[in-house]
């Protein structure tokens, strides 16, 4: 068995491994795609102490420092049931069963798609999701946000003091935002609020350069001229295949403290998979690091046979 067996291969997950690896314990990854969301970033500007960085470049440094270690990489190996005996037994897609003394489960999240026409074909040319990572590439801009949930309101808020105008567009009838939010959206000079608003496409040549949309209530079409369009529907936690194993919110995602501890004794949790309310490498990193930490102590207060 492992000592530590860590379910993903993101930042969480790296983090997560080399920290256990160090302090000489029996390690190892299972990941669906090691690197995670980052395989999906194009620039990188926010890792601190890293200038800028590109999400393929920072993927293979993950990969080469987990290397560095003597830490069993299981990719392309997705998990599909937990269960806890007087080990954990993690099952594999393929039949395999591995057992860890504890487990760090760090199997992240992904931004919720609207599926419009536009939005495959212009990501990280104009579309976008992590209003924190891309909003500084639009300064000046215009830009829409998609979605009047908190996220998509909190980001309109952060944009507007950037860009030089944000469009909302909701779906339903009223944003569903948080009422403190939107009062302090409709403070602003530069944001524009539709409602009842259907994403039907976005547009553009190399990079976007519209959207288009239909009243719901006139079925009447309009297209409007920007150059960055933020989806802002939902971040999906990938937890669906723990059960009722793992506590998890109303999110899917999975509920830990402070030591990165699930309600499951032995089974840990880091980064956009669980409840901690800011999705960033740098975040998945530190939780993945007392995840581990935390790990290692149950490890040596408990003797797991
Ligand atoms: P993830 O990166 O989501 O990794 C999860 C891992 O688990 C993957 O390897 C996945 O394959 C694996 N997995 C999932 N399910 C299973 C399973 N059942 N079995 C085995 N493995 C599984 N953050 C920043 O700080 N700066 C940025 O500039 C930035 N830009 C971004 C741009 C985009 C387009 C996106 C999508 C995100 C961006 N983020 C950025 C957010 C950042 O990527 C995430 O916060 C971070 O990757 C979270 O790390 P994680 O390890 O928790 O999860």
């Amino acid at each position: 068995p492992y000592d530590v067996l860590v379910i993903g291969g993101g930042p969480a997950s790296a983090s997560a491994a080399i920290y256990a690896a160090r302090k000489g314990i029996r390690t190892g990854i299972v990941a669906e795609r090691f690197g995670g969301q980052v395989n999906d970033t194009a620039g990188i500007e926010n890792f601190i102490s890293v200038k800028r960085t590109e999400g393929p470049k920072f993927v293979a440094s993950l990969e080469e420092h987990v290397k560095d270690y003597d830490i069993d990489v299981m990719n392309l190996q997705r998990a599909k049931r937990i269960e806890k005996k007087d080990m954990v037994e993690i099952e594999l897609e393929n039949g395999a069963v591995l057992k860890g003394k504890s487990v760090i489960l760090s199997t992240g999240a992904r931004w919720r798609q609207i599926g419009v026409p536009g939005e495959e074909e212009f990501r990280n040319k104009g579309v976008a999701y992590c209003p924190h990572c891309d909003g500084p590439l639009f300064e000046g801009k215009d830009v829409s946000v998609i979605g009047g949930g908190n996220s998509g309101i909190e980001a309109a808020i952060d944009l507007a003091g950037i860009v030089k105008h944000v469009t909302v567009l909701e779906f339903a009838s009223e944003l569903k935002a948080d009422s403190v939010l939107q009062d302090r959206l409709f403070s602003l000079p530069n944001v524009t609020v539709l409602t009842n608003a259907q994403t039907k496409e976005i547009t553009g040549k190399d990079n976007v350069n519209g959207i288009t949309y239909t009243e719901r209530d006139t079925g009447t079409e309009h297209h409007i001229e920007l150059q960055g369009v933020f989806v802002q529907i939902g971040l999906l936690p990938n937890t669906s295949w723990l059960g009722d194993t793992v506590e998890r919110n109303k999110f899917g995602e999975i509920i830990v403290d402070k030591n990165g501890a699930t309600n499951v004794p032995g089974v840990f949790a880091a980064g956009d998979c669980t409840d901690d309310p800011n999705k960033q490498i740098i975040i998945s990193m530190g939780s993945g690091a007392n995840a581990a930490l935390s790990s290692f102590d149950y490890l040596i207060r408990n003797q797991v046979k």
